[in-house]
């Protein structure tokens, strides 16, 4: 594959993007009405005609969350490299359920994840697997906990349990982890809301208030999440802190660092993520800040045999290892994952990283968190107030008399930018995240003064 003519059609799309509108205006009847008559299926279609309408549609009707002004969730935008590697796992197919039919792809993927878990502090032993994202992730965490802290769960069940297991994370957690325990059986009531304190940080005090209650009460603490980058304000709980409790009381901690284990990568971002080394596992989405398309999760943990105990299965339809092969330097996909059929997931991470280099990298996390203190200053200098503390560039902002849905509703509809609304500490407030390495000073300075004649003409209307 040459990239010349590639990069050219990328470049064409990323123009077309930052010149269009970020919002569509679209409804569910008019889609339905256009797919059907245009695709009825009965005949074949030239392939460059089904192309063209499929990017017309998506470039008319989807929020461009590669934008430079999509201030949003946590969606980034997507360099040249890992695009071309999405395509490359499509056209060769490597399935990576086992070992010996894609050893070449089931090592890329292992000397990638062996660079993070090692910039993540954690063992060379440490077992580490590409995910679907985040939520797979925080799945296979809990399934691995509860197989580490109660030996009969995997035969048994959890009817078998001598009482009802507990999971302790706060208001600010993921609201996968809801999913998440109804999926494993656990029930949604298992999750235990430990208290925050002012700043929305895990009140690590109020966590062991409440685990030696539930001790009493006759229920089964196994679990601790802690959450580098909560996802409507960016805080990282007191990992240290929480790594200590969970030792001293024999508990499973994760690290939920989905959006903000990136860090790591920048030498001068790294220190916020301190306590996390202690982890005994560790989510961590490449699709969010290492910039790289959807799906793209990652597992570490450093229980190497609750791994391979929680996933084991003895398949006989499998090719085998070489009989050469040292039983710990490779293993089955399959056996240590959720998933079976596996995609190459770990393609986009490495072709990126190989373009980059680790320095280019940590260039990218440290220029969108210097975007997020051009926001924060711009804003608070205009008289707005910021809510949330947190060293990534996750802004939560609003200022007196606001009606923030209307204001969000008003900013997307006239494609200043797409932000979200949020709830911190009860209180509605306009989350910005800066979430593409597009994003420039004067996108921002553009935004900013545009929400201020908002604002004026809102006041001006009122005052009228
Ligand atoms: C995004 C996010 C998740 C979910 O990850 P997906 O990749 O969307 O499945 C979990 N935890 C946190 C903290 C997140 O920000």
């Amino acid at each position: 594959m040459h990239i010349d003519q590639i990069r050219d059609e990328f470049k064409t799309l990323e123009t077309a993007i930052a010149d269009g509108p970020i919002v569509p205006d679209v409804t569910a009847k008019e889609i339905r009405a256009y797919l059907g008559s245009r695709f009825d299926f009965t005949q074949p279609m030239p392939l460059n005609d089904v192309i063209a309408d499929v990017e017309q549609m998506l470039l008319k009707w989807q929020v461009q969350v590669t934008h430079p002004r999509y201030f949003g969730l946590y969606n980034p935008s997507v360099p040249l490299a890992s695009v071309v590697a999405d395509t490359l796992v499509a056209m060769y197919n490597s399935q990576l359920a086992n070992w010996r039919t894609s050893p070449a792809a089931n090592e890329m993927e292992r000397h990638t994840l062996a660079w993070l878990a090692d910039k993540f502090g954690f063992p060379t032993d440490t077992i580490a697997t590409f995910t679907s994202g985040g939520s797979e992730a925080n799945l296979s965490a809990i399934v691995v906990a509860l197989t580490w802290a109660f030996p009969e769960y995997g035969e048994h069940g959890l009817r078998h349990l001598s009482g009802d297991p507990a999971i302790y994370l706060t208001g600010e957690t993921h609201h996968g982890f809801n999913k998440i325990a109804h999926m494993a059986g656990l029930g949604r009531r298992s999750l235990r809301i430990v208290a925050t304190d002012s700043t929305l940080k895990m009140s690590v005090a109020d966590l062991r208030r409440r685990v030696e209650e539930d001790r009493e009460n006759g229920m089964l603490p196994f679990m601790v999440i802690g959450t580098g980058g909560t996802t409507a304000a960016g805080v990282i709980d007191p990992l240290p802190e929480i790594a200590q409790f969970c030792k001293a009381q024999h508990l499973w901690f994760h690290a939920d660092a989905a959006y903000g284990g990136s860090a790591v990568v920048s030498p001068s971002l790294k220190p916020w993520l301190a306590g996390i080394e202690s982890a005994d596992s560790i989510t961590c989405d490449a699709h969010k800040w290492l910039s790289v398309p959807m799906g793209c999760g990652m597992f570490f943990c450093r229980h190497r045999e609750s791994v391979a105990q929680a996933f084991r299965s003895d398949v006989t339809y499998m090719p085998a290892k070489p009989e050469s092969e040292d039983a710990s330097a490779t293993f089955n996909p399959l056996t240590h994952s959720a998933q079976w059929s596996r995609r190459f997931i770990g393609l986009k991470l490495f072709m990126a990283l190989a373009e980059f280099g680790e320095s280019g990298y940590a260039e990218l996390l440290d220029r969108q968190t210097r975007m997020g203190n051009v926001l924060r200053d711009s804003l608070e200098a205009t008289g707005w107030r910021i809510v949330n503390s947190t060293p990534f560039p996750v802004v939560c902002f609003t200022r007196d008399g606001l009606a923030i849905p209307e204001f969000v509703a008003k900013l997307r509809e006239r494609q200043i930018a797409w932000m979200s609304d949020a709830l911190i500490s009860g209180e509605p407030v306009v989350r910005a995240c800066i979430t593409s390495f597009k994003t420039t000073e004067k996108d921002i300075e553009w935004v900013v003064g545009q929400m201020n004649n908002l604002v004026l003409n809102v006041q001006q209307r009122k005052t009228a």
